[in-house]
C-alpha cells in the first residue's frame, strides 16, 4: 500500500514479525501518537475507524489531536479512515452500562460525531459496513467524501498440494470464532474414513480443541504454524468452516481466514455474520444462521468437502486487483475541486 510510516499500540496473537521487515513501523503509546500527530507534517493521516468501540479512548486522543493541529498550529492535512465495522457501537455501550436507552443512544451518537466530523474521507470496505455508519450518522457523512464497494482478496499465487476431501478451520480458538460449532459440526460426520478435519490456530479453547480432537479419528491440530505452512493447508483443504457467533460487543467484519480460503479456492461455510455473508450465497457458497441445525449442515459440508467446485471455478470469481489497494490510493490521493476520482467515488 501507499509508502507511510504505522503507529500500533498493541499486538494481537497472530502478529508475524518477519512480514513487518520492510514496514516503517513503531510501537507507541497513547501519548506517543499524540505527540507525533501533532508534530506531523503529512499530507495524510489515518486512523482506526470510528465504530471501533475499544479503540475509543485512543480514537478522543487522536481526533482531538487532529483539531488542535489544524486550528492552532494551522496544518493541513487529510484525516481519513477505513471502515468495515457491522456491529451498532450501541450495542456494545448498552452491554457494558446499565443506563436508559435513550441515553446510551445520545451518548453514542455524541462519542461517533466528536470522532467522525474531523474524518475528510472514509472508505467502507462492505455494505454492511456502509449501512451500519449511515444508520446512526447518516448528516455527518454526507459532509465527507466517501466510497464504498466489496473488499474481496486476490488470488493467492502460491504453490501446493492439490485439493483433498479436508475440512479447514484457521483461526483464534475461541467462542466468536465458532470453534466449538465447527467441533459439533465435525461430530456429526467424523466417523467416515475419507475425509479429514485440520484445525489451525491459537486461543483460549486451545486445551478444549487438542482434548476433543484425541477422542476423534482423522483430526489434526496444528498450534500457530508459519504463514506459509497455513498456505500449503489452504491449498489442500476442499472446504474451509468459519462459523462466527456474535456477541453484543463484537461482530464478525469479514473473516480473515475467509479471505485466504477464496483466495486458494476453497468452498465456504460461513454464517451470516459475516460482511460477505450476501456475496458468499450469490456464488455458490454455503451461509447459514448461528442457530444452525447441524445435522442438515452436516449433509451439505460433506457434499462440499468431497465433490467441490474446481479450485479454478472459486478463484475466478475473485477480482485480479486488490480493492484494499484501490482503497488505499483513493485515501491518500490529492482532494482538488475538479477530482473526477473523488467526485466518482464521493456520494
Ligand atoms: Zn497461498
Amino acid at each position: 500500500m501507499t509508502t507511510g510510516h504505522l503507529l500500533y499500540r498493541e499486538r494481537m496473537y497472530d502478529f508475524e514479525e518477519r512480514l513487518t521487515e520492510h514496514v516503517s513501523l513503531e510501537r507507541a503509546s497513547r501519548l506517543q501518537t499524540v505527540r507525533r500527530i501533532l508534530a506531523a507534517n503529512e499530507q495524510f493521516i489515518e486512523i482506526n475507524e470510528p465504530f471501533m468501540v475499544r479503540a475509543w479512548p485512543s480514537l478522543v486522543l487522536y481526533t482531538t489531536a487532529a483539531r488542535v493541529s489544524r486550528s492552532v498550529l494551522r496544518k493541513r492535512f487529510q484525516l481519513t479512515t477505513y471502515a468495515i465495522e457491522k456491529n451498532s457501537p450501541i450495542l456494545p455501550i448498552r452491554d457494558l452500562f446499565p443506563i436508559p436507552p435513550s441515553w446510551v443512544k445520545f451518548f453514542v451518537r455524541s462519542i461517533c460525531a466528536y470522532l467522525i466530523k474531523p474524518v475528510d474521507r472514509i472508505a467502507f470496505g462492505t455494505p454492511g459496513a456502509a449501512s451500519n455508519y449511515r444508520l446512526l450518522v447518516p448528516k455527518l457523512l454526507s459532509h465527507m467524501d466517501v466510497t464504498e464497494a466489496l473488499e474481496l482478496p486476490t488470488p493467492c499465487t502460491c504453490h501446493g498440494p492439490a485439493k483433498k476431501a479436508n475440512l479447514l478451520f484457521v483461526g483464534e480458538f475461541s467462542d466468536r470464532k465458532g470453534i466449538r460449532q465447527a467441533m459439533r459440526l465435525w461430530d456429526e460426520v467424523w466417523d467416515r474414513a475419507d475425509i479429514t478435519f485440520t484445525i489451525i490456530g491459537q486461543g483460549p479453547l486451545l486445551d478444549f480443541v487438542v482434548a476433543w480432537s484425541k477422542s476423534h479419528s482423522n483430526v489434526q491440530v496444528v498450534v500457530d504454524p508459519p504463514r506459509d505452512e497455513i498456505h500449503t493447508h489452504l491449498r489442500r483443504a476442499s472446504t474451509l468452516v468459519l462459523l462466527s457467533q456474535s456477541t453484543p460487543r463484537w461482530r464478525e467484519q469479514i473473516g480473515l481466514p475467509i479471505m485466504e480460503g477464496l483466495a486458494h479456492g476453497c468452498e465456504i461455510i460461513a454464517t451470516d455474520q459475516t460482511g460477505y455473508a450476501e456475496w458468499l450465497s450469490e456464488n455458490g457458497h454455503t451461509v447459514v444462521p448461528q442457530d444452525v441445525d447441524y445435522k442438515r449442515l452436516a449433509e451439505v459440508m460433506l457434499d462440499k468437502i468431497r465433490t467441490p467446485r474446481p479450485a479454478a471455478q472459486i478463484v475466478g470469481t475473485l477480482p485480479l486487483t486488490s480493492s484494499r489497494h484501490d482503497f488505499d490510493r483513493w485515501m491518500n490521493s490529492a482532494r482538488t475541486h475538479n477530482d473526477p476520482e473523488a467526485t466518482a467515488a464521493g456520494r
